[in-house]
């Protein structure tokens, strides 16, 4: 049993979607396992259940993640339902999609509908990316944010929003989010003429293909001692789980993407996106199912899916 304190939920305001596990990269750090031989994909009927779920709670945000979400056949189709009815889109997008065989119209879709682009870029330096992320992958992501730049994405008065994710190499907690995003941008503007919104700092989470890398090191129970040891209280009121249901493939629902990985259903799990439609829940003080992974969310500066909670 962990002793992680109780949580529970406040309104959901993000609704996020995992639309499979198929991804044109195989990263270290991945917490959902994806590659390229990974076949789930949310069916046609679970993905038309997104937008009644959106507009039936008045939920004002979709998430989009995977894998690489861009890959499922119908990620346009979503994207221009969410639009229709007012939503903020957010396509987490590791950025070598926009470079990939079949999808040279994907950075132009983007931007025409105005789509918030929070991408993957681990470091500045060419040679810790493509360690973490694999090979030939820095170059590729340079171009691909050169191509969102020349669309408007990153630029002042613009608003077309791109994000990068930053998370740490191994077994280190993230450092101040403030600092490394100015040393982010100093870096990308003076070296590669590259313009972005925010930089989000992200905590590596212990499960998954992470994890299994760390236990292949020795290093798994070290490691989730530093997320305990450096637990912050202040950081549980922003936790992202409060305000967000994220959705996996099959249509079920979790309390989050790392929940949904661990298989941890929400508070009288099964539910499922048919099931939000079929009757209404009301979210609002159900406990949040939590494990020793989250003090992966609340360690240091805090962690969450837009970058860090205290700093
Ligand atoms: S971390 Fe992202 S880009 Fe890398 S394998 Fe996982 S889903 Fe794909
Ligand atoms: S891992 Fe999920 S449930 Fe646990 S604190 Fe983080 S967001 Fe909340």
């Amino acid at each position: 049993m962990s002793t992680f304190p109780k949580i529970q939920k406040n309104n959901i305001e993000t609704l996020q979607v995992n639309l499979g596990y198929k991804c044109n990269q195989t990263c270290i750090h991945c917490h959902v396992n994806a590659s390229p031989s990974r076949v789930e994909m949310m069916d046609k009927d679970t993905i038309y259940m997104v937008p009644k779920v959106l507009e039936a709670y008045g939920i004002k945000c979709l998430d989009i993640t995977g894998g690489a979400p861009e890959l499922h056949p119908d990620f346009k189709e979503l994207v221009l339902l969410a639009k229709s009815l007012d939503v903020k889109v957010i396509d987490r997008c590791n950025l070598t999609i926009l470079t990939e065989p079949g999808q040279q119209d994907l950075s132009n879709f983007l931007a025409d509908n105005k789509v918030v682009v929070t991408a993957s870029l681990p470091c500045y330096e060419g040679d810790n990316v493509d360690k973490q992320r694999g090979e030939g992958v820095f170059k590729r992501s340079i171009y691909a944010l050169k191509l969102l730049n020349k669309l408007g994405y990153g630029l002042n008065n613009s608003e077309l929003v791109l994000n990068l994710v930053y998370n740490p190499q191994g077994t280190k907690l993230p450092p101040s989010q403030k600092e490394l995003e100015l040393a982010y941008r100093n870096h990308l503007r003076d070296k590669y003429n590259i313009y972005f919104n925010n930089l989000f700092t992200i905590t590596n989470m212990p499960i998954k293909r992470f994890a299994d890398h760390l236990k292949k090191l020795g290093q798994f129970d070290e490691y989730i001692e530093l997320l305990k040891s450096s637990h912050n209280i202040n950081n549980l009121d922003s936790i992202m789980c409060k305000t967000l249901i994220s959705v996996d493939w099959q249509g079920y629902i979790f309390d989050c993407d790392f929940n949904q990985q661990l298989g941890i259903g929400i508070a009288g799990n099964p539910l499922r996106l048919k099931d939000l439609i079929s009757s209404k829940k009301d979210f609002f003080g159900t406990n949040i199912i939590v494990g020793d992974h989250c003090f992966g969310c609340t360690a240091g500066n805090g962690s969450s899916c837009t970058g860090s909670l205290s700093n």
